[in-house]
């Protein structure tokens, strides 16, 4: 079931339930683990479940499932507040934790083991695995199921007055053995873990597993429809057995309502929280914000907008079926986005020293530039033209090769905004590499047309020597070896060993040198860039590349 059109799968069931009276309103929730930051999968969840909180006019709950307190740590509750902030999902700035509701999960554990629902297990974890069968062989029943059930409340209480080592004893659903559905035969509950946790300190020395947790905070919070990923398909009749078991709904139809959503992938990109983490570790990247990662720190250190963001969880759509987005289409987001938004500034990004000898020597000119042809919101800047400028080298050959309209001996170009100039002349040094390319220009085609009505093939851009900036700009490509997969057979990652470009000496208008982190801008046909949060230093920036000018991506038809 294909739904990219209209209103989706998830739109049709909210629109029932409410339409049924199954719930009044509707409060959705993200769910995220604190051990990691937060990646693009993450921002599609967290836009749908706010989307949807705020298509229905109802709410949205940001929530740390902290229920394993190994890996936890306060890094990534902050990180992960700031991204979700800045995604603009509004969480009204309150803070919930899984480990708030640990006492009323306590207690749904004990009113299980009251209802003859839940027993204590003598059973390794290894032993626990073994009874539980297979796919295709049903499991068998624990020693211990049939403990009395005021045994099994004084050995639960002596779990939480810590009387046992870790994985010494669990509590089990008592559900059925020789369920098809594995998740149903007699989950483990609660285990005994002797660990600190962030929030709870050492109050506790059990904790509750995911499945048992997650229903009962949903319950708690009035969340109505709880949103996850396919792989919890299968655990949903386990979360509508808590939840009727432990006294929160009647059946299975009602409300908190799981239901399953496909994860998203992008094709040749790493999102795995667990992927990125290593590259963060083996230090292959500068951070969990590297600007190649596809962590949302790493998108908005990159120069993506949340909107962009936004539109590519739109076009990726909400499906039921597995499928992998292309990278292609974050970065037509990304375009569209900064196509009319964006200042258009030039910059030089392999400069080579052009010089005009007609021009006078003494004279400069302020030249008024429109700051967007698209979008005249955004005004103009004066750009400084004098008799020395840089132009990209690639905009130069010795040797007119087919179809090259832009400079070599004899050929008259435009400067972008400026003058038309015909090569006259070049010089080299010893290496052969060209040093210097000497032209004349046309004083009557002052702002980049001819009076007399002749035409250049070519318009290449430029920054005046004399007043322009000195910065470094890093330009990326994919971390991954696009032609060999992001996987070796060993399960290690094919790294791009180009993914960054450092350009130390690119040449940009003075009017660049202020600019502030975040701050986005088209570089006339060299892409988009952004600002460096980390790296740029006041009047020495460090700009990003985005995304670069062209791309073949064609948005898919609806
Ligand atoms: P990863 O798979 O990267 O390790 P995770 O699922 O372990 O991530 P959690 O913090 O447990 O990370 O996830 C929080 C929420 O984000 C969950 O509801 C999960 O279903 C959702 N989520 C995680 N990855 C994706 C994805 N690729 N696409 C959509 N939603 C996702
Ligand atoms: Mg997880």
């Amino acid at each position: 079931m294909e739904e990219t059109t209209s209103r989706n799968f998830i739109e049709k069931i909210i629109d029932e339930d409410l339409k049924a009276g199954v719930c009044g309103h509707v409060i959705t929730r993200f769910p995220p683990e604190p051990n990691g930051y937060l990646h693009i999968g993450h921002a599609k969840s967290i836009l749908l479940n706010y989307g949807l909180a705020s298509e229905y006019g109802g709410q949205f709950n940001l929530r740390f499932d902290d229920t394993n307190p190994t890996k936890e740590k306060s890094e990534f509750v902050d990180s992960i507040k700031e991204d979700v902030k800045w995604l603009g999902a509004d969480y009204r700035d309150t803070t919930l934790y899984a480990s708030d509701y640990f006492d009323k999960m306590y207690d749904c554990a004990v009113t299980l083991i009251k209802k003859g629902k839940a027993y204590v297990s003598d059973l390794s974890p290894d032993e626990i695995k073994e009874y539980r069968g297979t796919l295709t062989s049903p499991g068998k029943d624990d020693p211990a199921i049939n403990r009395s059930m005021e045994e099994n409340l004084s050995l639960f209480e002596d779990m939480k007055n810590g009387m046992f080592k870790d994985g010494e004893k669990v509590l089990r659903a008592r559900i059925d053995m020789a369920s098809p559905n594995i998740n149903m035969r007699d989950p483990v509950i609660y285990r005994v873990a002797h660990m600190s946790h962030h929030n709870t300190g050492d109050k506790w020395c059990i904790y509750p597993m995911y499945d048992f947790a997650h229903p009962i905070e949903d319950a708690i919070e009035g969340i109505t429809h709880s949103i996850c990923t396919l792989e919890f398909e299968d655990h949903r009749p386990l979360y509508d057995w808590v939840l009727i078991e432990c006294g929160f709904k009647d059946d299975k139809n009602g409300v908190p309502k799981q239901i399953e959503f496909a994860k998203l992938y992008l094709e040749n990109v790493v999102t795995g929280k667990r992927y990125i983490k290593k590259l963060v570790e083996d230090g292959v990247v500068d951070g969990w914000d590297d600007p190649r990662l596809v962590s949302v720190a790493g998108l908005r250190r990159r120069g993506f907008t949340p909107s962009s963001i936004k539109k590519f969880v739109e076009i990726s759509g909400i499906s039921k079926a597995n499928s992998t987005a292309d990278y292609a289409a974050l970065e037509y987001c990304i375009r569209e986005d900064l196509k009319v938004s964006a200042p258009r500034m030039m910059a030089i990004l392999d400069p080579v020293r052009l010089i005009i000898d007609n021009y006078p020597e003494a004279r400069t000119e302020n030249l008024s530039v429109p700051n967007n042809q698209e979008n005249p919101d955004l005004g103009s800047r004066s750009v400084l033209f004098s008799r020395e400028l840089y132009i990209e080298r690639e905009d130069f050959m010795e040797v007119r090769p087919p179809k090259y309209f832009r400079l070599y001996p004899g050929n008259e170009v435009r400067l972008m905004n400026a003058y038309f100039v015909t090569c006259t002349s070049f010089e080299k040094d010893d290496s052969g590499k060209v040093t210097v390319i000497h032209c004349t220009y046309d004083p009557d085609t002052y702002g980049g047309d001819s009076p007399d009505g002749r035409k250049v093939k070519g318009t290449i851009h430029w920054v005046d020597a004399s007043s322009c900036g000195d910065v470094s700009v890093h330009l990326f490509e994919n971390l991954i070896d696009e032609e060999k997969g992001v996987y070796n057979e060993d399960g290690s990652l094919n790294l791009n060993p180009n993914s960054l470009k450092i350009i130390k000496d690119a040449k940009v208008e003075a009017a660049l040198i202020a600019s502030a982190p975040y701050d986005r801008f088209q570089f006339v046909r060299n892409g988009y860039f952004c600002v460096d949060s980390r790296l740029s230093k006041e009047g020495s920036p460090v700009f990003n590349r985005i995304v670069s000018m062209k791309s073949s991506y064609k948005l898919p038809t609806a």
